[in-house]
């Protein structure tokens, strides 16, 4: 976790406050009705549907990994999009974030139907892309590659991507290492059933969010005075003495660049497992990331966001009291027997949001251990390389879990069960 997000603007030493000082930061409510300001994100450049190489007109256009560029397959002329940050970041610092700025890629999911259609500039068909499946399809008449650049108003289209930068075979050579190195993946049916071929890059749909917040932290803190045993017949028995202090922190920060997960999917249904095992290999080198452009999608799947950013203020606010609480640990030090908060609080004085596409390798595996079928996830991160797996999990694990967190859920684990048993 040490290295995600940036934080800063943290006062250093001692952000105390004294319990009655005020606070003079106005706060902004991040779901308040004020007009937002909106960052154009869109791709002006291209067109959508036929998108061709600049150089020769062809349509085969797909990522190098090992560049991280576009290229054309046809003339074999490579380029890039440009960096999405200068657009994000604008002129100001974050110490200047106020309101609520969501970038255009990042607005609302306004409709489940993701079907966009286009006229094939090859031939003149109405070619139709189902954007919650796939950002690019083929003229079924004259072969021609058809993408979804422009942005929707649907939210479909992120306003970045950050490419595959960690290629299909450094994957499956960091998935083996991986399974090596583990007992868990070591057995004899894992190495026996291991499928290169089933390692699939996908893009997960994320939030990158830079804030502006002031935490506040109140509780008991407690300094040793003395300690003493006293004998009761044949055992001893240590005793503390402390004073009890009424302890207030409050501090104000930024945090640039937190990723924050945008698709429900991934923590309701089996892949609530392959969720944490994706929050394990964060961070993401965010900053790289460059305008959509479908054609990185190409030979890759996507998963599409279902999170408006108005459901993930509650998450970004958790992360944002986590990030207080360890802002504030370096000024507590002096109570040596700890301090419990017991009311946390947070003000969000600024955020803006952006919708980006990450890159993930991901190998799942199935197998039956002692007559039980097990599902276990080995992840990459496609910029990194960092690796991990998931602890296994039965589906009578989740079936019980899904039990007691409601009856969708409880549909869900029981259509795995039934598909896999
Ligand atoms: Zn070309
Ligand atoms: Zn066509």
């Amino acid at each position: 976790m040490s290295t995600d997000p940036t934080v800063s603007g943290e006062p250093g030493h001692d952000p105390v406050l004294a319990a009655d000082d005020p606070v003079t930061d106005t706060v902004v409510n991040p779901g308040a009705a004020e007009p937002d300001p909106v960052i154009d994100t869109r791709n002006t450049a291209l067109h959508d549907g036929v998108n061709r190489c600049p150089k020769c007109g062809s349509t085969e256009i797909q990522l190098r990994v090992s560049t991280q560029m576009l290229i054309c397959l046809f003339c074999r002329h490579e380029w890039a999009e440009e960096s999405i940050d200068p657009t994000i970041s604008g002129d100001g610092t974050l110490d200047d974030l106020s309101g609520t700025t969501i970038a255009s890629g990042a607005s609302d999911i306004t409709s489940d139907e993701g079907m966009a259609s286009f006229k094939c500039g090859g031939c003149g068909a109405e070619v139709v892309v189902n954007t919650s499946e796939s950002m690019s399809s083929r003229c079924h008449w004259c072969r021609h590659v058809l993408t979804v650049n422009e942005q929707m108003p649907n939210g479909a289209v992120p306003d970045a991507v950050l490419p595959f930068k960690v290629t299909r075979d450094q994957a499956v050579k960091h998935i083996s290492d991986f399974a090596g190195s583990r007992r868990l993946f070591a057995d004899r049916t894992f190495r026996k059933e291991f499928t290169p071929g089933n390692v699939v890059g996908v893009y997960l749909p994320y939030m990158v969010v830079d804030s502006r917040a002031t935490g506040t932290v109140a509780g008991k803190g407690e300094i040793e005075t003395r300690r003493y045993t006293r004998k009761h017949g044949e055992t001893e028995t240590t005793y503390y003495d402390a004073d009890v202090y009424q302890v207030e922190r409050n501090v104000t920060f930024t945090v640039d660049d937190l990723t924050i997960e945008s698709a429900t999917s991934r923590t309701s249904d089996v892949r609530v497992n392959t969720n944490n095992v994706i929050n394990t290999i964060l961070p993401f080198d965010t900053k790289n990331a460059v305008r959509w452009n479908a054609n990185y999608l190409v030979g890759y799947t996507s998963e599409r966001r279902d999170q408006d950013v108005s459901t993930m203020v509650p998450v970004l606010e958790d992360q944002l009291l986590s990030i207080t609480r360890s802002q504030v640990e370096k000024s507590i030090k002096k109570f040596d027997r700890g301090v419990r908060w017991e009311n946390e609080k947070i003000d969000v004085h600024g955020t803006r949001w952006v919708s980006m596409y990450l890159p993930v390798w991901l190998y799942s595996y199935y197998h039956e251990h002692k007559g039980r079928p097990m599902v276990h996830y080995i992840a990459v991160n496609g910029r990194t390389g960092e690796t991990m797996g998931s602890v296994p999990v039965s589906h009578g694990r989740l079936l019980m879990a899904a039990l007691t967190t409601g009856t969708v859920l409880e549909g869900i684990a029981l259509a795995i069960i039934g598909a896999t048993l």
